[in-house]
């Protein structure tokens, strides 16, 4: 879809587990369910292993059209030998050694040209003893990519307690109410000093769990994938080669275009964050060199509570569809944007420098 900005803007769902590790069903079979909900594009990351990608199934599928609709891209999650810092790994062909300490085979995805993204960095988990949590203990490390800011599975896990988990494995989407505030300050602390994008993952395994005497699939795919979205901003449509589509999404994702939405609370498809100075404008990620004429814009794609936030403060704020904002000084600005009290829609920042 190209909006009035001309920037194309696509949707897809990040941090898949299928069969080829601790998920249910096989990345073809998974990939339908996401066709049929119209994602256009679907990560994948099993734990320690490419097996899928080895046997080619990256791509844009349906397979065998010549004018396939979603993107598969297969990358793995890194877990330490301590199982604590969990890592998404993409663009590379191999596994990195599982003996290598989290600093360690951060800086090696990087030296062999991959994209890391530090999974579920901040879960807290305490009510089921069989999952604990996997935070990342390993902050010291400069060389990632981008940080999950919004970790489905790990916003359900904290606030799962004794009393309320029937309505919580019924009803398992409307708990989400937003990333932590310690990840957000985390995150925007990181992008002081350089760029690191901020994406939403949702973690889908699909398992069946047993809690009491229920046998229950908290999460089927299909739920997953209306919960926590990823969309990715980008000036040229993507390509029908595979290989170049995919570099675009990485270079957006390098880029901070980006932006993170929960679609049970509406479809944020539309939403545009951007800056416009004189006859140019910028996209969520760019930056833009300060002057006095800088105007900041939101455009929400329904009715809802609009934050627009620098360096951890509300500047403006507004119930609506809009929001503007006259720029009076250098700094990195993003918008949060709930409905009802829930965070529906997270973006990257936009950086006056
Ligand atoms: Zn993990
Ligand atoms: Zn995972």
């Amino acid at each position: 879809m190209k909006n009035f900005l001309n920037l194309h803007e696509y949707v897809g769902v990040m941090h898949i587990h299928s069969k080829d590790s601790d998920g249910s069903r096989s990345i073809p079979e998974i990939t339908k369910i996401g066709e049929k909900l119209g994602l256009d594009f679907l990560f994948f990351t099993d734990h320690m292993t490419l097996k899928s990608y080895h046997l080619g199934l990256e791509g844009w599928y349906p397979k065998d059209s010549s004018n396939g609709k979603t993107l598969v891209v297969i990358g793995y999650e890194i877990n330490d030998q301590d199982n604590k810092n969990h890592y998404l790994v993409f663009n590379l062909k191999d596994i990195v050694s599982g003996e290598l300490k989290a600093k360690e085979y951060v800086k090696e995805v990087k030296n062999q040209g991959g994209f890391g993204i530090i999974a579920h960095p901040d879960e807290i988990r305490k009510t089921i003893q069989r999952f604990p949590s996997y935070p990342w203990t390993s902050w010291e490390t400069e060389d990632f990519n981008g940080i999950e800011i919004w970790n489905q599975m790990s916003e359900w896990m904290e606030k799962l307690t004794k009393i309320n988990q029937l309505k919580m494995i019924f009803s398992p989407r409307r708990s989400l109410e937003s990333p932590t505030p310690r990840i957000l300050s985390k995150w925007d602390g990181f992008n002081k000093k350089r760029k690191v994008v901020g994406v939403g993952g949702v973690d889908a395994h699909a398992y069946p769990i047993d809690i009491g005497p229920l046998r229950v699939t908290i999460f089927p795919y299909k739920v997953q994938f209306k919960s926590i979205r990823t969309h990715i901003i980008l000036e040229k449509r993507l390509s029908s080669d595979f290989f170049q589509a995919k570099g675009q999404l990485f270079s957006a994702l390098e880029g901070c275009n980006v932006f993170s939405s929960n679609y049970r609370w509406g479809d944020a498809k539309g939403f545009m964050f951007y800056a416009k100075l004189k006859d140019k404008i910028y996209k969520i990620g760019d930056e833009v060199p300060f002057e006095d004429e800088i105007n900041l814009w939101v455009k929400a794609p329904n009715v809802a509570h609009i934050k627009l936030i620098s360096d951890g403060n509300i500047v403006a704020e507004k119930i609506g569809e809009n929001l503007s904002y006259r720029v009076e000084g250098r700094g990195n600005y993003r918008v949060e944007v709930f409905r009802n009290g829930r965070g529906w829609i997270f973006s990257n920042h936009i950086r006056i420098v």
